[in-house]
C-alpha cells in the first residue's frame, strides 16, 4: 500500500538559501521534521475516516494529533514556497499595492510582521492573511494551528518553531527574521493574492 501523503520535494536545492538559512538546517527541517509530520499523519489516519481525504479536508475538521500533523504538513509545504534563493521579486505588483492599502508602508508591514513573529511565545507561525473582511492582516498561530482553520487565506508565513533557525542562529529569533526578509519569494506571495482575489480554490497539495 502506498503512503497516503508524501513529502513534497523542496522547490530549490538544499544550499539555495545560504548564507541566510544553511543546508544543514534545510536538511533537518525538511528531511526530518517535515517528513516526520508526514509519517505521523499517515500512521494516525490509516483505517480512519480521514484516510483518502486531502490535507485541506482533514484540517477543516480533525482534532488532536491528526489535526496537528496535517496542519504541520500543510504549513511546511506552504513555508517552503514562501522562500527562495535571495529575494525573488520585489514587494510590488498587486500584493505591493494591497500592502500599501492596508498598512502605512511596506516597511511598516515588515516591522509589524517581525514584531508579531518575535513576540510569539513558544512555537508557532506568523502569517500574512486575507481576513474574512477581505483585508490583509498579520496573525500568529500557536503550535500547529493554521489560518485555514479560521476562515483566513494565507499569503505568506514564517515558521518560528525553534527547529527552523536553531542550527543557524541558536535562540536568536530576531536574527532569523532579518534573514527571512532576504528570502521571501514575493512572486509566490503575489500569486497567492491573485488566486484568492479571483476566487480560485486554495491548495498546496495535489
Ligand atoms: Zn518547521
Amino acid at each position: 500500500m502506498t503512503q497516503a501523503h508524501q513529502l513534497p520535494d523542496l522547490p530549490y536545492s538544499l544550499d539555495a538559501l545560504e548564507p541566510y538559512i544553511s543546508k544543514e538546517t534545510l536538511k533537518y527541517h525538511h528531511g526530518k521534521h517535515h517528513a516526520g509530520y508526514i509519517n505521523k499523519l499517515n500512521n494516525a489516519i490509516a483505517g480512519t475516516e480521514y484516510s483518502g481525504k486531502s490535507l485541506e479536508q482533514i484540517i477543516a475538521t480533525a482534532e488532536g494529533s491528526v489535526f496537528n500533523n496535517a496542519a504541520q504538513v500543510w504549513n511546511h509545504t506552504f513555508y517552503w514556497q514562501c522562500l527562495g534563493p535571495a529575494t525573488k521579486g520585489e514587494l510590488e505588483n498587486e500584493i505591493g499595492s494591497a500592502i500599501e492599502r492596508d498598512f502605512a508602508s511596506p516597511d511598516d508591514f515588515k516591522q509589524r510582521f517581525t514584531e508579531a513573529a518575535t513576540s510569539l511565545f513558544g512555537s508557532g507561525w506568523t502569517w500574512l492573511v486575507i481576513n474574512p473582511k477581505s483585508e490583509l492582516e498579520i496573525v500568529n498561530t500557536e503550535n500547529a494551528d493554521t489560518p485555514l482553520r479560521h476562515g483566513q487565506v494565507p499569503l505568506l508565513t514564517c515558521d518560528v518553531w525553534e527547529h527552523a533557525y536553531y542550527l543557524d542562529y541558536q535562540n536568536a529569533r530576531p536574527e532569523y527574521l532579518q534573514a527571512f526578509w532576504k528570502l521571501v519569494n514575493w512572486e509566490f506571495v503575489n500569486r497567492q493574492y491573485l488566486t484568492a482575489e479571483t476566487g480560485a480554490p486554495h491548495a498546496v497539495s495535489r
